[in-house]
């Protein structure tokens, strides 16, 4: 069983950046990521506020950036791997990965959302078979083609002007009459010829046998029902924290978030929480990012406190 000072749960903006803070403190820290480093950041076309990035840059090359400076640090190791359970023996905390466990004084849990799904039938066997959460990865298979975006927050807005300039047109979804995203993205799709706004709408059923061939969609005003033929469908109607191997003594919201005090700490001695998996509002690559400074910082008093 490999030792260390902290280990950190997930290498997105969060993970990584409390992974650099870690280093630089000179904290022996694992950085564990079951997929590629970049979390979320890998699902976005286009950054526009990021500070320091005054013409946006592509998630994909913030993601490799933010990566990149964890190189230099001796005293960091990345463990590929899912985090499967973490239990806390008193002041030891153990997690396991794969066939094996780490063992930890302190963890910092960065593990973020997944996308909420629609909760219709056939939504499962339709993925990847024309439902798709991320138009970054899967926008291209629809070229000149006809999709729906589902939602009204900055997801479903940004993603759908991507995806306005590779298919023919967009239906965008939405089951309110005004959108939660930010007004510029909002006022931008609006002045896009090839976006069809399904306001008060709302999709009530997924229609293909091999792949989708359509959705049905309801008018909440009206209550009418019609069918709309669609080559792809992608879904951003909200998160949900992926929680799954946390101990049920650590707190959390009522919807499964992690709630924190404001230097990461959860309820739990030595283990904190940052990024998207907090209980909180803004869901934001520099909030992850300086929570994940925040925690690194909190980690280092609590190991100097334990460590006398
Ligand atoms: C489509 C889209 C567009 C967005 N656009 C913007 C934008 O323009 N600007 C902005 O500021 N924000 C944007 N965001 C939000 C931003 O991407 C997130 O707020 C940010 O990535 C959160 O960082 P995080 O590190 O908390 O979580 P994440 O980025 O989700 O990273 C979590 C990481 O943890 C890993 N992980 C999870 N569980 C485990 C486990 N058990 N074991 C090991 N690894 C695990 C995951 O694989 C993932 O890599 C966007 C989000 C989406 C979905």
């Amino acid at each position: 069983m490999k030792r260390y000072e902290a280990v950190v749960v997930g290498a997105g903006p969060a993970g990584m950046t409390a992974a650099v803070y870690l280093a630089r403190f000179g904290i022996k820290t694992a950085l564990a990521e079951q997929l590629s480093p970049g979390g979320l950041l890998l699902q976005t076309c286009e950054v526009e506020n990021y500070p320091g990035f005054p013409k946006g840059i592509k998630g994909y090359e913030l993601a490799d950036l933010f990566s990149d400076q964890l190189e230099s640090y001796a005293n960091l190791t990345r463990v590929q791997g899912e985090i499967s359970e973490l239990k806390i023996d008193g002041e030891r905390k153990l997690l396991h990965v794969d066939e094996d466990w780490l063992e930890a004084d302190s963890v910092v849990i960065c593990s973020g959302v997944r996308h909420r799904k629609l909760g219709l039938p056939n939504e499962d066997r339709l993925l990847g078979r024309g439902i798709s959460h991320c138009a970054m990865c899967d926008g291209n298979f629809f070229r000149g083609q006809v999709v729906g975006v589902a939602g009204g927050g900055n997801s479903a807005v940004e993603e759908a002007l991507h995806l306005t300039k590779i298919v023919s047109k967009v239906h965008l979804i939405h089951r309110r009459n005004s959108f939660r995203a930010v007004p510029l993205y909002v006022d931008r799709l609006k002045s896009v010829k090839n976006v069809v706004f399904e306001m008060c709408t709302v999709i009530s059923a997924l229609h293909g046998e091999k792949e989708l061939e359509g959705v049905s969609l309801k008018r909440l005003d009206t209550g009418n029902e019609e069918f709309l033929p669609l080559n792809g469908l992608f879904v951003f109607v909200g998160f949900e924290p992926l929680s799954r191997f946390l101990p049920a003594e650590i707190a959390r919201d009522e919807q499964g978030f992690v709630i924190t005090d404001t230097e990461m700490r959860t309820n739990l001695p030595g283990v904190f929480a940052a990024g998207d998996i907090r209980s909180k509002l803004c869901r934001q690559i520099i909030t992850a990012a300086g929570e994940g400074a925040t925690a690194a910082n909190a980690v280092n008093s609590y190991l100097e406190h334990a460590h006398g």
